[in-house]
């Protein structure tokens, strides 16, 4: 169960993340690098006191999801560009997962953004405890339906629990008929994926990103800087001295994790937003977006 502080640890976490998106997204144009644009917007969260719960990712057109710039990354935003800017913050291990889509260069939004951002926010304004799983899917794939496009089925939204980015539940992006409800006490991310492909990614090459996922004790410098939360190649130069050393021996490990992109199956273009949920006997927090409703 969450306590007072537990939520007022999840709430500051969401005000910097959603800070940290406005801030970001402000620097995404033509021409500018993906490293900058990652470096600058998580030295931002940090600077504003909290921890980064993964890096920065930006996938860009087809890339879904689990792209993040390398060090010295020669990646630039080019005009048309669908970005995913997608980022993580943590209060002393409670996350705020939140996520924007970009079309580098264009005011307007075009429905392939605006079809994922609604799907979103219908699930924002239909939450509340004892909303079935599999109905929240079935309101994000509907809502993107009714924009001509599919939702990714093989990505879904996750529950969070202190120091774990995906724990427990997985939140579909369509009815898989799952009976299991929403329940005081929980926090999760939902984030409707849209396409205009075939609605399935697959794995690309390594995108940077990498985590522990068994005997921490083996990366002993690594654990203690990032838990066992997703973390880049790019920290490692930046926290450690012995850099290459590290990448090489964190690449060679079977402990490790390395974060394939995944990328749309027929290379559609994908769009992507999301938010982080805390459900409270008294609120329905969504934290990202600071907002809270009494549940219905
Ligand atoms: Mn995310
Ligand atoms: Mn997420």
């Amino acid at each position: 169960m969450l306590s007072e502080d537990d939520v007022k640890k999840y709430l500051r976490a969401g005000l910097i993340a959603s800070d940290a998106i406005t801030y970001g997204k402000n620097l995404i144009n033509e021409g500018v690098a993906l490293e900058e644009v990652a470096e600058e917007t998580e030295a931002y969260i940090i600077k504003n006191g909290a921890k980064l719960a993964f890096p920065v990712n930006l996938s860009i057109n087809d890339e879904a999801a689990h792209y993040t710039p390398s060090r010295n990354d020669k990646r630039k935003f080019n005009k048309n560009d669908i970005v995913k800017f997608d980022l993580g913050a943590h209060i002393d291990g409670f996350i705020a997962d939140t996520a924007v889509t970009i079309e580098v260069g264009n005011e307007m939004e075009s429905s392939l953004l605006i079809s994922s951002e609604r799907a979103l926010y219908n699930v924002v304004q239909r939450m509340r405890p004892g909303l079935r799983i599999g109905e929240i899917g079935k309101i994000i794939e509907e809502t993107i339906k009714s924009f001509g496009f599919r939702p990714i089925y093989n990505l879904t939204g996750h529950e969070l629990s202190r120091n774990v980015l995906h724990a427990g539940l997985s939140i579909p992006n369509y009815d898989d008929g799952s009976m299991v409800e929403v329940e005081i006490g929980m926090a999760f991310a939902i984030e409707p994926f849209s396409t205009d492909g075939s609605g399935y990614v697959k794995e690309g090459s390594f995108g940077n990103i990498l985590q522990i996922i068994r005997d921490p004790e083996e990366f002993n410098e690594i654990y203690e800087n990032y838990g066992m939360l997703p973390f880049s190649t790019r920290w490692i130069y930046r926290d450690f001295s012995n850099p290459e050393n590290i990448i090489d021996k964190l690449l060679r490990s079977n402990k490790v994790y390395k974060f394939p992109i995944l990328k749309e199956r027929r290379k559609g273009k994908v769009a992507q937003f999301e938010h982080t949920f805390v459900i409270t006997k008294e609120r329905i927090y969504v934290t990202t977006m600071k907002i809270h409703r009494n549940p219905i």
